[in-house]
This record gives structure tokens, C-alpha cells and sequence, in this order.
């Protein structure tokens, strides 16, 4: 499969340089060339299939031959390592539970999958190191580390804000050790982006090899499209139309799922839920896109107000509105509304969502009523842990701290200080 760059249609590139560059020469984020199309006869016997056997089957097809078929078996099944259980809520309301790998966010799946193929893709060049450069405000840190740990012939650059992450996510990020390195930046989770920005500029660290690991890589934004074979194949026996309805932030999540509906999953409709930064709702309503300055939320992995992800749903469809509108829908909540749903879940449905889960949840509810006779299932992105204080203080309880979390926490932080872009690019030099 080729990939083209949104911001060039001319300029062309494999799955292996797309995946190793991250990003265009011209920043415009790489798109496949064509849709694929899943046999129907697979679709209709998907509950046939192992998880593994699906995800092999969705996601061949956008890498062709590039690795042969036996490696990108093994990469599927180290990737998903752990179970992605579909739980009842309420009548007609389930919970697609993504956290139960080892950072307990669901982009687990995404870091795991892209460091096995970097991994593939570099290990006959031994003399060329990758450097994963990455920004964190807390999650996607913690998850790239974990999914790259060990991996031979990259390493991973960790730079966050210095006091700013919590507890659990700063461990997750400075005790690994090997070849991940954690930059702690005096200074905001902006500054610590800026300085990666600044990096991928700089011509002076082209023989770095730097790449980014964030969901503009296609390597990390395809492989999302397996939960959504995973709902549908634990719904379909109910015989309705299925609404998946997905917490987002940079929108590659849900991008992805609407990517998995091109290629032949029935999916009747997408919700976009998002917090107080409501950027694509407002542009379904007017259908201009106007980012604000960034709200602060409880939800913060959502804590964006330029979702890199959006051009690609647009080229998803040709930019033609009504059909966007036709499958498509997006919403936003406040943190009272959130906080309100954690309680009530909890109280109603004794579910225990996470702040993410529980934007999700209410998206899905306001597009379902008054609707009958569909299935509705909500993803589930964060363990509650992630999250404890603000739930532990609002619903009055106390949440078991699972083993993925208490290994951590046991750990020795180690990390570099820095304040300023010479010294990260001092650091990357040495
Ligand atoms: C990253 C993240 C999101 C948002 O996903 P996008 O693909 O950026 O839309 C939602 N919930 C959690 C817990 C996350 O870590």
C-alpha cells in the first residue's frame, strides 16, 4: 500500500517510510492511497475468528508485503497481549474496555503495534538507530515507553513537564530504563512540545533519525480499527444497528474506527464525544473550524483543541459534508456533566467508568434518545486508577490499585533534567 501526503496528493510513500518518517517533509499528516475492501463472506462469519485472525485480516491489507505474513502475525499477537472485554451497562449500553494492558490506556495497542514494526523495519540496518522523540502531558508517554521497551534499535526520548504529570504517570515514564530515556522539562507540557517541534526542524540533528510517536503515525492510527471489529463481533448476535461512540482528543481513535467502516464493518453510526474543548462539534454545527485556546478538564487526555486527526476523517469523505453528517456526529460536555455521569453510572449501573469513559457514555445516551432498537456501545480508554483522585474525592470510594500499577509505583525514578532546547539538543547529539 502507498500513502500519500494530505497536503500533497503527488507525493507517494511505502508503508515502512511512511511508518519511519511519522510525518510528510511537507508536516502533512500520510493517508492510504486507496480503501481497501474485506471480503463480505469474512464480515458476515466474523464471530469465527479469533481476535488475532481479525486483526490480521483488517490490517493486511494496508501494509501489502511489506512484511511478510508470518512476522506480522506475531506482531498482532504481541500486540494484543491482553483482553478487550465488552461489558453490559444498562439495556442496549455496553462498554468497550481498552485498558487492561500494561499502561492501563488504551493506546497501548497503538505504541505496541508501531514498535514491532519499526522494530522489523530497521533490524537489518545496523547502523541506523531510530529516536522516538516524544512530548507527554501524562498518557501517550507512559504508553510509548512500555510498548517500546527493549525494542532493539530504537530508542525513545521522553520529554514531559516537570511536576506536572501525575504520580503513577511519572513512574510509568523515568523507571523503565533501557532504551527509554525521560527528559523532565522545567517548564509546561507546550514548552516541552515546542522543543520537540523545534527538533524535527532542526537540520543539524538530521543524522538522528528522529520520528514521532503520536497518532499521526500511521503505524500507531491503523491498528485502532481492531476494536472496533471487537465490538461489532461481540454485538452482532443482537441483530441491530450497532453506534460506537468514542471519547476523543485527537480524534485518531474514532478516525480509525470510521477507516474500519470503509473497508466493510457494519457500523450504523459514530459519536464523537469531547470535553469543554469543542472544536469538531462546533464545526458540525456551522461547518466552519475555529480552534480555541485550550480548556483544562478532567478528561485531560482530551485536553486538545486542534485534532491533527480530523483532515484525515474529512478525506475520509472527499470533504463532502452531508455524507460526514450521514454517519457522524460529535458532542461536548463539561466536567459537571462528567462528573455527574461518573456518579450516576456508578450509583445506577454499579459500573465504575474513568472521566474519558464517562464523556463517551453521555455522547452515546444523547444520541440514543429517542431512538429504539439499536445497540450502543461506549469505549472505555483509562482504568479509573489512572484517575483516582478525581473520582476517589467525587463519588466517595476507594479504587484497588491493580498489580500493572503497584509494580510501578515500586520503581526508581530516574530522568534528566533540562531547560532549554540547546540542552535537549546537546543530549540528542551525545
Ligand atoms: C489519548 C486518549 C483519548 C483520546 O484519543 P484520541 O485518539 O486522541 O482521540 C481518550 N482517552 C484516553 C484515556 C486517552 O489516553
Amino acid at each position: 500500500m502507498k500513502y500519500y501526503s494530505l497536503n500533497n496528493p503527488q507525493h507517494n510513500v511505502s508503508f515502512k517510510e511512511a511508518a519511519i518518517t511519522g510525518i510528510a517533509p511537507d508536516k502533512g499528516l500520510y493517508f492510504p492511497e486507496s480503501i481497501p475492501q474485506l471480503d463480505a463472506d469474512f464480515i458476515e462469519n466474523v464471530e469465527n475468528y479469533s481476535d488475532t485472525e481479525v486483526a490480521l485480516k483488517a490490517i493486511t491489507p494496508f501494509i501489502g508485503d511489506e512484511i511478510p505474513q508470518d512476522k506480522l502475525k506475531q506482531i498482532v499477537e504481541e500486540t494484543l497481549s491482553f483482553p478487550f472485554p465488552v461489558v453490559k451497562v444498562e439495556e442496549d449500553v455496553y462498554a468497550l474496555e481498552l485498558f487492561h494492558g500494561p499502561t492501563m490506556a488504551f493506546k497501548d495497542v497503538g505504541a505496541r503495534f508501531m514498535s514491532r514494526c519499526l522494530n522489523y523495519f530497521t533490524q537489518d540496518e545496523t547502523d541506523k538507530k531510530i529516536t522516538i522523540l516524544v512530548a507527554t502531558s501524562g498518557d501517550t508517554g507512559g504508553a510509548v515507553a512500555s510498548g517500546f521497551l527493549g525494542v532493539e534499535g530504537i530508542n525513545v526520548v521522553i520529554l514531559y513537564p516537570s511536576g506536572k504529570v501525575s504520580d503513577v504517570q511519572e513512574k510509568q515514564l523515568t523507571t523503565l530504563g533501557q532504551n527509554i530515556t525521560a527528559l523532565e522539562v522545567n517548564g509546561t507540557f507546550d514548552d516541552c512540545q515546542d522543543m520537540v517541534k523545534k527538533a524535527f526542524l532542526d537540520d543539524e540533528l538530521k543524522g538522528v533519525n528522529l520520528t514521532s510517536a503520536n497518532s499521526i503515525n500511521i503505524a500507531r492510527w491503523l491498528p485502532q480499527m481492531f476494536y472496533y471489529f471487537f465490538a461489532y463481533k461481540a454485538l452482532k448476535a443482537k441483530n441491530k444497528p450497532i453506534v460506537v461512540a468514542v471519547p476523543s482528543g485527537n480524534f485518531g481513535n474514532i478516525c480509525a474506527g470510521m477507516m474500519a467502516k470503509k473497508i466493510g464493518l457494519p457500523i450504523a453510526h459514530f459519536v464523537a464525544a469531547t470535553n469543554a474543548n469543542d472544536t469538531v462539534p462546533r464545526f458540525m454545527n456551522s461547518q466552519e473550524y475555529v480552534p480555541s485556546a485550550t480548556i483544562e478538564t478532567l478528561s485531560n487526555a482530551m485536553d486538545v483543541s486542534n485534532p491533527s486527526n480530523f483532515v484525515r476523517i474529512l478525506e475520509l469523505f472527499d470533504k463532502q459534508f452531508g455524507a460526514l453528517e450521514s454517519e457522524f456526529t460529535s458532542y461536548s460536555f463539561d466536567d459537571k456533566q462528567t462528573v455527574e455521569t461518573l456518579q450516576k453510572v456508578y450509583a445506577e449501573d454499579e459500573y465504575l467508568c474513568d472521566p474519558h469513559g464517562a464523556v463517551g457514555y453521555l455522547g452515546l445516551k444523547k444520541y440514543l434518545e429517542g431512538k429504539k432498537d439499536y445497540s450502543g456501545i461506549f469505549l472505555e480508554t483509562a482504568h479509573p486508577v489512572k484517575f483516582a483522585n478525581s473520582i476517589e474525592k467525587n463519588l466517595k470510594l476507594k479504587i484497588e490499585t491493580p498489580q500493572q500499577i503497584k509494580s510501578v509505583l515500586n520503581g526508581t525514578k530516574k530522568a534528566i533534567e533540562i531547560s532549554s532546547y540547546e540542552e535537549l539538543k546537546e543530549y540528542l547529539l551525545s
